[in-house]
């Protein structure tokens, strides 16, 4: 299964693909964790990234997708995944196109507010890479690690990555409506409960 995750920064689409991840084995492909994994070893993809990620820019459609044209070239035609973050453009997506054929994309829908709130008090552990709130622990629930927040989970980036969301990546809303692809999901709810719903789309077909 070839999978697009769609939705706005914070709408929950990296928990529901740990979750997939866990439980049926799909790869996951995060773009922004690319990013950040190559900021973290100093590469001049990371450094030319930061440049963009740092005020809640989209890094320009060239770099990412020449990065994403050498990830999917580690994946063989049936083997299955999902893309988080990526498409965010239409010209991103127009590519995809030439790179591979999806089954379907699902959109996570919140309100920009209770965005607002959940990434300003989101903190990732650093030992197991749990998501959790700052409202609620101080040591990771799951394993009782160090938690940090991201540089971009400022209420300025935030609103500036919402802001690029709404222009740059909505279209791709009825890009996919058109072709028959998209699926959505209520997402301001419980992750398990999001996840519940997720399970159930994938196991009906669309019709
Ligand atoms: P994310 O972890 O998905 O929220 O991404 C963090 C940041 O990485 C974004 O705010 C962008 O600056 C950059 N980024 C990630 N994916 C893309 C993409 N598909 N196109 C452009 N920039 C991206």
């Amino acid at each position: 299964m070839k999978l697009v995750l769609l939705g706005a920064p914070g709408a929950g689409k990296g928990t529901q693909a740990a979750l997939l991840k866990e439980n049926h084995g799909l790869a996951h492909i995060s773009t922004g964790d690319l990013f950040r994994f190559n900021l973290k070893n100093n590469t001049p993809l990371g450094l030319e990234a930061k440049k963009y990620m740092d005020s809640g820019q989209l890094v320009p459609d060239e770099i990412v997708m020449k990065m994403v044209s050498d990830k999917l070239s580690e994946f063989k035609n049936d083997e299955g995944f999902m893309l988080d973050g990526f498409p965010r453009t239409v010209a991103q997506a127009e590519f995809l196109e030439t790179k591979t054929k999806l089954d379907g994309v699902i959109l996570f829908k919140i309100a920009d507010e209770v965005i607002v709130k959940r990434l300003t008090s989101r903190a990732i552990c650093k030992d197991c890479g749990n998501v959790t709130s700052t409202l609620a622990h101080d040591k990771c629930p799951s394993c009782g690690g160090e938690l940090y927040k991201r540089d971009d989970d400022n209420e300025v980036t935030v609103r500036s990555r919402l802001k690029v969301f709404h222009e740059q990546t909505e279209p791709l809303i009825d890009f996919y409506r058109a072709k028959g692809l998209l699926y959505e999901i209520d997402a301001d709810k419980k992750p398990e409960e999001v996840f519940a719903s997720v399970i159930e789309l994938l196991h009906h077909d669309k019709n």
